[in-house]
């Protein structure tokens, strides 16, 4: 039995499917997931000892690549200085004004945790604004794992095919609609129905969770405007798009393209912590105002903030400025048209979708015309994928397991690492074919 075999079936034994985020668990492309013991660059190595260049990036996180020395440097001084407060810290106020530098409509920033704990904070903040109840989200959009938004959710519940989750309350359930993305006449029709009662739209800046599907043009002014119209709450997840697509999110992005869109309420995470546990909950003045202590909703984290885990995020986002951007632009573009030319070389139908750096490869002739929604991806050749993943794997890259989620690069990915990552298509490409 190999050393990751072992590994695996001890966590198992102590450890509901041997994983402690399902993802990572390779259910749809099948095998045994690798053990890391050490990450630096575009590398992990596993408990084997073989590396890999990696193309997931802790799922986003991890923008300017593993353990960069400045980052660890920032990490260890602040360790040294003491774990954990449970009181106010400078640099709190520090990564706040650096989000709201990069994305002013950030008027006031609330530090929490997880990405799921500021986009539970930002339903129920919008509720506590509106006096509404009801939310409507994407299907295919996933906003983390709380109870209300595990409705047709993508990432780790498009990959195991799940509709939504066993113990969510049929009364919670039903405050949620779910609708199309990128589908106006949907949204009209839910807000005809009701539109007194919705407190919030919330969607991922651009899809992300199904692969990449970004909004089409103009749909994201249109969320702004159906909201506006009926007194509901816009909400903007960046939590895995904020200062990776872009170094101000998808927000910039948008803007670039024309498109001055703002939401009332943004969520951050994954970069904003750059590997340690950090996102935010930011937005208008006056509506941040209604967090305790100074309004009547309630959230509180003994962590939130923690001092070591700002110190990573601070360091990663003071770090990523627009050659930073530029190269992982760079690096998208080298790596998004080779696997393209070696998948057309193969006769293997597909499409790439971009959003900002943020690009995913769909796979099959069923989705080769585009993918603008979940009901769309959801009929891309997963066991055509599968096969590519590991033969990428075997030639020493590590791809996303799951044909539902993006491909992320970073600005540590040099010339030797996308030389490794451009020799192993071909290759991929052919068992893709097989
Ligand atoms: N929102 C989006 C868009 C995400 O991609 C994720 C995680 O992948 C979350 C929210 C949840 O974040 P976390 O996993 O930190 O709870």
């Amino acid at each position: 039995m190999s050393r990751n075999d072992d590994l695996f079936e001890r966590a198992r034994a102590v450890i509901p499917g041997g994983v402690n985020s399902p993802v990572r668990a390779f259910g749809s492309v099948g095998g045994t997931p690798r053990f890391y013991v050490s990450a630096a660059g575009p590398y992990v190595t596993d408990a084997e000892g073989r590396d890999y260049v990696d193309l997931v990036a802790s799922w986003g996180p991890a923008l300017v690549g593993h353990a960069h020395p400045e980052v660890i440097a920032a990490v260890v001084d602040a360790a040294g200085r003491g774990l954990s407060f449970g009181a106010s810290t400078p640099a709190e106020t520090e990564l706040a004004e650096e989000i709201r530098r990069r994305v002013p409509i950030a008027q006031k920033i609330r530090l929490v945790s997880t990405g799921t704990e500021a986009t539970m904070t930002a339903i129920r903040l919008a509720r506590g604004a509106t006096g509404r109840d009801l939310l409507v989200k994407f299907s295919g959009h996933y906003h983390g794992h709380s109870d209300g938004l595990l409705a047709q959710a993508g990432s780790g519940l498009a990959t195991l095919a799940l509709p939504g989750s066993a113990g969510v309350p049929a009364p919670i359930a039903a405050q949620t609609l779910v609708v199309p993305y990128n589908d106006e006449a949907a949204l009209e029709a839910a807000f005809a129905e009701h539109g007194e009662n919705i407190a919030a739209v919330i969607t991922e800046a651009a899809g992300a969770n199904m692969g990449v599907v970004p909004p089409a043009s103009g749909f994201t002014t249109f969320l702004r405007e159906i909201t506006s119209r009926h007194g509901a709450l816009l909400i903007s997840d960046e939590v895995l798009t904020g200062f990776r697509s872009g170094a101000s999110g998808y927000w910039g992005v948008l803007r670039e393209a024309g498109e001055d869109v703002a939401p009332d309420l943004l969520t951050f995470g994954k970069v904003v912590g750059g590997g340690l546990p950090v996102a935010a909950l930011a937005g208008r003045a006056e509506i941040m105002d209604l967090l305790a202590p100074l309004g009547p909703v309630y959230q509180a984290g003994t962590l939130s903030g923690n001092p070591v885990a700002v110190a990573a995020g601070l360091a990663t986002l003071r770090l990523a400025d627009e050659s930073v951007y530029a190269r992982i632009g760079h690096a998208a573009d080298t790596v998004s048209a080779a696997a393209s030319a070696a998948l057309d070389e193969a006769g293997v139908p597909h499409v790439v979708q971009r959003a900002g750096t943020l690009f995913s490869i769909f796979f099959g002739a069923e989705v080769a015309g585009g993918v603008p929604d979940y009901e769309t991806a959801t009929r891309q050749d997963a066991a055509a994928y599968a096969a590519y993943f590991h033969a990428m794997l075997d030639a020493g890259v590590s791809l996303p397991p799951s044909a539902f989620e993006a491909w992320f690069l970073t600005a540590a990915h040099d010339d030797a690492a996308l030389a490794r990552i451009l020799d192993a298509l071909p290759g991929a490409a052919r068992a893709a074919a097989a």
